[in-house]
């Protein structure tokens, strides 16, 4: 990088402590420095490697923390980057980046960027940072009530995630019973999320009409940078989804109703394996779960699996569940050393290790679009960055088995099985749920509770057939509410739809040659953010997919490779791997 225009720390340690006030000078004495064209690359190099610096120390908190959330003074820590610190920086984002703008200077490899940019700017306004500010105050409100259901099973108090062992029994009144009950604490509070909900509309149409928009959705798709498709194209996808993917999930749920041997399918009949056989059981011990994915990416591919032997040897990775630590999982970026980290809560299960390859995929984009010059070109929308992810859970799919990976070849088949079922189903969900949200910013009824019930039950009918829902409307609209995203993310969900058709596309490419389509998969996630996204997709070998023709071929690939599974399954006796 060119010679730095102000003095920085060495290292992110330098801010592990700061407050705004140790780091707003820096911002200051950046936004007050001499610019022009000579200058600029020094200066942007310069703001760079102090976001660098400043967001790996905020990251260092959070991993921190949420590894050891009973620590009451790393929990001070984080909290001050993320309610101080961080939301001081998106002003300064802003700041910065239109003296950028007002210089008209631009070279290839900033384009995207620059277009990013002067969108944040044409479309921000000083009015919508505290109506942003109310929506984030309602965004917790919904956590806060969501968070803290619980039902009363046995006698034991039991949070909804909990209830999820139940609906995987074998005895279908307990499913029955674990499904009423987690329907039931949505229904409860359906007046008062409802109410959240009516004040969150209001207010993002107010932000979308203070900005020149008719509505709010056609302002996010200027906010979340959509430049390549548009309202038009989610209605594609939709009516694509209806007439490919809705009949495939119709003839999958036939089959595990014949497999039950059930005269309808039930909402709690889902979740219940049809042949009843034990859950997967893929590791013992964290060394194991760790150990056998590295030789999964060596595997998928030596540069890829190297990648991940560093984040092993470096500590990157905190896999197993333990007291004290935050739930979920996610993967993050350490900026300045140029790193990602993998945080989760395994146990052991089946899904530990599809979180884990996903995960993965993000890593492997954050270490190859690193080679980019400035912060911001490294990072993706979510289009892109779940491409990344989701097309490695397929390209890890067929080393699954010992000796590489963690199952016996009949349980590899399972799990493989298991995903591929879970593409389909998911599909018509993502459709359901981009579909209501344009419906609810575009009706003009949205703002009314009854109405949007009703257009979430009428959605629910076109994408969602081959379950039986009589007598169960209430808890079939409770579904809706379950949705964070609806509430905390507006819009944010065709992303994993678009996502998954361009994985499958790299799928379709890794079985007629593996290492051609991983070199593409790397051409891609190197590319960064860089270019377009239809650029970035075609870089990886696919392109984004709203058409019932492309959608139909990639389902009748998936229908293909789930009959050869089954036959598989059907010849081979489990045994130990
Ligand atoms: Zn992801």
């Amino acid at each position: 990088m060119p010679v730095p225009i102000i003095e920085l720390p060495a290292s992110p340690d330098a801010f592990a402590d700061a407050t705004w006030a140790d780091i707003a000078p820096y911002y200051e004495r950046l936004a007050e420095a001499p610019l022009d064209e000579r200058g600029v690359e020094a200066w942007l190099g310069t703001w760079s490697r102090l976001e660098e610096l400043v967001g790996e120390a905020g990251t260092l908190a959070m991993t921190a923390y949420t590894g050891n959330t009973a620590d009451p003074a790393l929990e001070a820590n984080y909290l001050r980057f993320s309610t101080e610190i961080f939301p001081q920086l998106d002003e300064q984002q802003v700041r910065l980046a239109r003296r950028l703008l007002e210089l008209g200077w631009s070279r290839p490899d900033l384009e995207q960027l620059l277009t990013q940019f002067r969108t944040d700017a044409e479309i921000f306004r000083e009015a919508n940072v505290a109506l942003f500010a109310e929506l984030e105050a309602l965004g917790a409100a919904y956590q806060k009530v969501t968070g803290g259901l619980t039902v009363e099973w046995d006698g034991e108090r039991k949070t909804i995630p909990q209830l999820q062992p139940h609906l995987q029994s074998r005895d279908r009144a307990e499913r029955e019973r674990a499904f009423r009950l987690g329907a039931g604490a949505y229904l409860e509070k359906r007046d008062e999320l409802a109410a959240l909900f009516d004040q969150m509309y209001a207010l993002r149409q107010q932000a979308a009409r203070n900005a020149g928009f008719a509505d709010f959705e056609a302002y996010v798709f200027r906010a979340k940078h959509r430049f390549d498709y548009g309202p038009e194209d989610c209605r594609r996808f939709h009516a694509a989804v209806e007439s490919t993917v809705v009949p495939a999930v119709e003839r999958l749920f036939a089959d595990r109703r014949r497999r039950l041997g059930l005269d309808a399918l039930r909402p709690w009949d889902l979740a219940v394996d049809p042949e009843q056989r034990p859950a997967l059981k893929p590791f013992e011990r964290t060394e194991e779960f760790v150990g056998r994915a590295q030789r999964i990416f060596a595997t998928v591919d030596p540069e890829l699996g190297a990648q991940f032997d560093v984040m092993a040897d470096e500590g990157l990775l905190d896999l197993e569940s333990r007291e004290g630590k935050a739930p979920g999982g996610y993967c993050t970026k350490l900026p300045f050393r140029g790193r990602p980290y993998i945080f989760m809560n395994a146990v052991g299960v089946a899904d530990d290790v599809s979180t884990l390859v996903h995960e993965a995929g993000h890593c492997f984009h954050a270490f190859l679009a690193h080679q980019q010059p400035f912060l911001w070109q490294r990072g993706t929308g979510s289009e892109a960055a779940e491409l990344a992810s989701m097309s490695m859970e397929l390209l890890a799919a067929p080393h699954l088995a010992a000796p590489v990976g963690y199952y016996s070849p009949f349980d590899a088949r399972r799990a493989q099985l298991e995903h591929l079922e879970d593409v389909l189903i998911t599909l018509p969900h993502i459709a359901s749920v981009d579909a209501f949200q344009s419906w609810i910013y575009t009706s003009g009824s949205g703002g009314d509770a009854a109405a949007r019930d009703q257009a979430w039950l009428d959605i629910r009918a076109r994408f969602e057939r081959g379950i039986d829902w009589s007598g169960l409307e209430a808890e079939r609209v409770a579904r809706w509410y379950r949705q964070l995203h609806i509430f905390e993310y507006p819009f944010y969900y065709i992303e994993y739809g678009i996502a998954q058709l361009g994985a499958l596309q790299v799928w379709r490419r890794s079985l007629a040659d593996p290492a051609d389509a991983v070199a593409a998969y790397k051409r891609a996630l190197t590319v960064g953010g860089t270019r377009s996204l239809p650029e970035i997709y075609r870089e990886a070998g696919a392109r984004l997919i709203f058409d019932a023709d492309g959608m139909g071929e990639l389902v009748g690939l998936v229908e293909e490779r789930l009959t050869a599974l089954r036959e598989e399954l059907a010849s081979l006796e489990p045994v130990e791997a």
